[in-house]
């Protein structure tokens, strides 16, 4: 994969622009007079940039699809009255077209669009040699390449101010959460393609309003460059996500509250105190992979022995006396016990694995 680069947020001109950029706003826009009352309400906060969406994909049809292009002229008035920055979601060519004549500021893919490549492709191909800010949610499904293969292809379309907006995955675990965070997928996504601009939406995580504070300062602890908040007059009566949504006070709560990490380490001392503790995590995570290496080669041998003398591979009893002296083993080491489960099971079926090759 080649390089990519990118224009990072503090060069994208947004206004009064002094930490992590935000986003906030209505799900949908619903009428004029919500969104000016909104964006007045939320405009002093540390606001930077209004949201609402126009156009709606919606799972079913029936519910709420959005007001469509009448919205356009509803979010320039906000921009002329508050002086925010607007965003919108643009799903097709023809958005794009309109948002940009409606002279909408920064754009964004949703999820149910990011998991189209075609989609994405014209969406892309629509913005060659436009300057604007695109944001580009995760798909819905914990694909990381189909992400990433959105981001390379607006970035092969020359967009760059460009940013990966993660408002997590369908997952299939029981969780109070809408959707799962899945965090290490970022992380792995920032191996990946090291300088992209990172956005949270915990809004969309979350999909309840009393979770949102803690996921968005879990972003920032993960050095996050920006929030994506949905908030709304009134949110109870909202058209879409009405139980996700922050009343003003809420939105002013949770950014008064936001605790804003640096990322880089200036102090000398700190950074060296740093260094010396992650050259001591190196050492012992070679010595877990060491370690690993050593026990699936007596697994090797258990499993040649077992089929000398027809011995079935996976013994109940076994497992569980290993399950067992892990949990005592973990409560001893003031580890948590599903943790470990992971782990020993991940190692486990590693070694049934290796014994059927034996
Ligand atoms: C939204 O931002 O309101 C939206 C529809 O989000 P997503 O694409 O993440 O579902
Ligand atoms: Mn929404």
């Amino acid at each position: 994969m080649k390089p990519m680069s990118f224009t990072p947020i503090e060069e994208w001109n947004i206004p009064r622009l002094a930490g992590p950029l935000i986003i906030s706003g209505p799900c949908s826009a619903e009428s004029e007079d919500q969104m000016l009352e909104t964006a007045r309400g939320i405009a002093g906060l540390g606001v930077h940039v209004f949201r609402a969406g126009i156009w709606k994909p919606r799972t079913r049809p029936g519910s709420f699809e959005g007001v469509g292009s009448v919205g356009l002229n509803w979010l320039r008035r906000v921009r002329q009255e508050t002086g925010l920055l607007t965003a919108t979601e643009v799903a097709n060519v023809k958005h794009v077209y309109e948002a940009l004549r409606a002279g909408v500021d920064i754009i964004w893919v949703g999820a149910r669009t990011s998991v189209n490549p075609f989609a994405i492709q014209e969406i892309a191909d629509a913005l060659r040699g436009v300057d604007i800010p695109v944001l580009v949610k995760n798909p819905v499904n914990p694909d990381l390449d189909l992400w990433m293969g959105a981001i390379e292809r607006f970035h092969e379309a020359g967009i760059r101010k460009l940013a990966a907006l993660h408002r997590g995955f369908c997952g299939l675990e029981q969780s109070p959460l809408r959707n799962e965070p899945y965090w290490h997928l970022v992380i792995e996504l920032r191996r990946r393609i090291p300088r992209i601009p990172l956005i949270c939406d915990p809004s969309h995580i979350a999909g309840r309003r009393d979770m949102i504070p803690e996921l968005a300062q879990h972003a920032m602890r993960l050095d996050y460059q920006g929030l994506m908040v949905e908030s709304h007059r009134r949110p109870e009566e909202a058209l879409s996500d009405a139980k996700q949504q922050l009343t003003f006070d809420e939105l002013k709560s949770l950014l008064g509250s936001l605790v804003v990490l640096h990322s880089d380490i200036e102090d000398r001392d700190v950074k060296l105190k740093i260094q010396e503790l992650r050259s001591e995590i190196d050492q012992l995570d070679l010595a877990l992979i060491r370690n690993l290496g050593k026990r699936m080669a007596v697994a090797r041998r258990i499993g040649a022995l077992k089929k000398e003398h027809s011995i079935a591979l996976f013994q109940s009893e076994r497992w569980s006396e290993i399950v067992d002296r892990s949990h005592e083993r973990a409560r001893r080491e003031q580890l948590d016990e599903g943790f470990i489960d992971d782990i020993f099971q991940t190692i486990h079926q590693e070694s049934i694995r290796e014994q059927e090759r034996s």
